[in-house]
């Protein structure tokens, strides 16, 4: 999107005053309006712009500080040598970047080269002043230069040494270090915020910092914060490098991360940066990322800093699950079920590792209650395996244009009407000839998991639709070869291959027509279970909701959505169709009667899964259970015996507590089937 001159002073005007509330709302009051990296990746707009656009830079841009201006519940310190930030780096290329930077900078090549690797502790910086191996002041970072003096709240911290462990202490020492909170002590902090119907803190690092600025220290002491000293400013010849310092600051009496690795190239600064992705969520305190420095304290020297960070070093931080970008359209699609989606067409953002283009918005009340406009800046996040959703608006980026998108109230696909059911916030196309939901049937059917059809895609399906050649999954049966060739791109040897395709899925076993005849709330799973007390189409079909909800793993939803698929009488007919064209509409499922050989140590017992297991997909670990004699369901009721759990888990882990149902890792459902 080219843009204008006044259009880019005015982005630049908008993203400072809302970059400068986030700001405020951060570092005076402790709590946040935004995630640290949706801050992160608003501020580098900014900058970027005003590199672009040196003339749009002012005094009070954001850009131009560190922090914001202490509170002034406390008397104000001048720091002696400045609270500097960091640079970000959002990924390798830009650590790569740096290191091209300060080179460059440089003008040669450095000898004995190394950088030190530490964890970037998510708490808040301060500044130790000791006089003669005495602690006598301890000060917030405030804006880098004037912070705020919190020597009292600083002696509580057992972990920072009031008397330094120097036999000869010099004037002055400066130590600078991270006062964090254990993510235990953060989460019973939250408990009892709760309790007290205060809000809790969005994290440890604004808890941290609210902890730091309590005017009563009785509370801070409470509250068990703790400290890694990382900076010591010592004049002393013996110092040379930053690994030296660490070293001896632990001499000194301070806690030194332990996890801090010297590496001799960027590629060992990028292996460590990838271990402690995973690692530290074994930490018991919260890390967001790696501080990489230069080792050589000549070179710091050398190097010096920009108006806000040194050169000679940078924070790699690790993949956001939120950030904000532009929403360039919106388009609707129509799914299988009639449902139409909002989808954001998106200003291409690099989030958790992948580049995102697009994003659901779910529905039109989403959209209502985040008043989108096309053209407005939007946070879209991205947690474990589920597909990007727009979160939040910022309406305060919004151009004064912005038109707000209004959802269609005819259906894209085929123009009819569209109606949202009472009690749904789903609009549906109803129009059961709409072409949009006879290809969305069509791809489900051939789905791997489905009838796996191969070789019937996307294209294809559209244009079998487009030509009418189908007009429901039993037409597929009719299909010849000399239809098929006609269409584009189509030899008759594919032509051929593509009718054998369809022909042999006719001996797919029933639960999966079950499942291919995509009846709402019925996945592949409930299919299975369905199929194990219903083992034919006509039994199923004649069967009451109640008799449908005693299946074990099926919920009253599920039950009705059965019930009245098959009082229809299009789908009866469908049915009866694909039975003449000679598909299984009948039969057990094969792994509910396995042979008796068969080693089975979990007969007998039914398995729930949630969450994305660190080794097997979904689909290995159950059949792994089925394979062992065990069931698997879709939710966790009182028939259930385990919850396997992996990351991120949903509401069924919060189900399995109260229910006191066992919970199982990975390895240990792998230990139990025995490998
Ligand atoms: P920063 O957090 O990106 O990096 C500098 C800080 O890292 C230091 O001040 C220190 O506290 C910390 N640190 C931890 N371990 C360290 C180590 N081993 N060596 C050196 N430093 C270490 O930058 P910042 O200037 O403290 O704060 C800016 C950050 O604050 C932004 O990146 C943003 O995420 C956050 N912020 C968020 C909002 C919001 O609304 N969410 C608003 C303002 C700022």
């Amino acid at each position: 999107m080219k843009q204008s001159n006044s259009e880019l002073q005015q982005r630049a005007e908008q993203l400072r005053r809302q970059l400068q509330e986030a700001s405020h709302a951060y570092y005076v009051l402790d709590h946040p309006i935004m995630e640290d990296a949706v801050y992160d990746r608003l501020y580098r707009e900014l900058e970027q712009l005003e590199t672009e656009h040196p003339e749009l830079i002012s005094p009070d841009s954001p850009t131009q500080r560190v922090g914001e201006k202490p509170a002034d519940r406390f008397q104000s310190v001048q720091h002696n040598i400045p609270l500097y930030s960091l640079e970000n780096a959002f990924d390798t290329r830009e650590l790569e970047a740096w290191d091209a930077r300060w080179r460059r900078h440089l003008g040669e090549e450095p000898e004995n080269l190394a950088y030190i690797c530490e964890l970037k502790i998510d708490g808040s910086a301060i500044a130790l002043t000791y006089e003669n191996g005495v602690l006598v002041r301890g000060a917030t970072r405030g804006d880098g230069v004037t912070g705020e003096e919190i020597t009292q709240n600083v002696k509580t911290i057992r972990s920072i040494p009031l008397k330094l462990k120097l036999d000869d202490p010099p004037p002055v020492v400066e130590v600078r270090g991270e006062a964090f909170l254990s993510l235990d002590v953060f989460e019973n902090i939250n408990r009892e915020r709760q309790e007290a119907e205060n809000p809790p803190f969005a994290n440890p690092r604004n808890a941290a910092a609210g902890t730091l600025r309590q005017l009563d220290s009785r509370i801070v002491a409470d509250r068990q914060l703790d400290f890694f000293a990382y900076t010591l400013h010592l004049d002393s010849a013996e110092l040379t490098s930053q690994w030296d310092c660490l070293e001896r600051l632990r001499e000194m009496g301070f806690k030194v991360n332990p996890n801090r690795k010297c590496c001799q190239s960027l590629q060992e600064v990028e292996d460590y940066f990838d271990d402690w992705e995973t690692r530290r969520r074994d930490l018991p305190y919260m890390t967001d990322g790696v501080v990489v420095k230069l080792n050589s304290l000549e070179l710091h020297e050398r190097l010096g800093f920009t108006q806000k960070a040194p050169r000679w070093a940078i924070a790699l931080k690790y993949p956001a699950e939120e950030v904000p970008t532009r929403i360039v359209s919106v388009t609707v699609q129509v799914g299988r079920t009639g449902a139409l989606t909002p989808v954001a067409e998106l200003e291409p953002v690099q989030l958790a590792g992948t580049t995102v283009k697009r994003a659901t918005l779910h529905n039109k009340d989403r959209i209502t209650e985040l008043d989108l406009h096309i053209g407005d800046t939007a946070i879209v996040r991205k947690a474990g395996e589920i597909i990007p959703e727009v979160v939040q608006i910022l309406p305060d980026l919004r151009p004064p244009d912005a038109e707000p998108f209004q959802m269609p109230t005819h259906c894209p696909a085929c123009g009819e009407t569209v109606a949202q059911p009472p009690g749904e916030a789903v609009t549906r196309c109803i129009n059961s000839s709409c072409p949009a939901i006879l290809r969305g049937s069509l791809e489900h059917w051939c789905d791997r998991k489905a009838l796996d059809i191969d070789g019937v895609g996307e294209k294809l399906v559209g244009q079998l639709v487009e030509r009418e050649l189908v007009r429901s999954v039993a037409d597929l049966y009719e299909l010849s070869v000399e239809e098929l060739v006609k269409l584009e791109r189509m030899g008759e040897k594919s032509a051929r291959n593509i009718v054998d395709a369809i022909a042999s899925s006719k001996k797919q076993p029933w639960h999966r027509v079950l499942y291919g005849l995509g009846i709402r709330h019925v996945g592949s799973v409930n299919a299975e279970l369905l199929a194990e007390t219903f083992p034919s189409c006509d039994r199923l079909a004649a069967a009451d909701p109640d008799a449908i909800e005693s299946v074990s793993g099926i919920g009253p939803e599920i039950a009705a959505s059965v019930f009245g698929w098959f009082r229809r009488d299009a789908n009866i007919k469908l049915c009866d169709r694909l039975k003449d064209a000679g598909l299984q509409l009948s039969g057990v499922p094969q792994k509910s009667k396995p042979s008796e050989s068969q080693n089975r140590p979990l007969a007998g017992q039914t398995f729930v899964i949630t969450g994305s297991l660190p080794n097997l997909k979904r689909d290995e670990a159950k059949a792994k259970i089925q394979n062992a004699g065990g069931k698997v369901t879709g939710s966790v009721s009182s028939k259930t015996n385990y919850l396997v759990v992996g990351d991120d888990p949903g509401s069924k882990l919060d189900k399995a507590e109260k229910l006191g149902i066992p919970t199982l890792s990975e390895a240990e459902l792998l230990e139990m089937i025995g490998g």
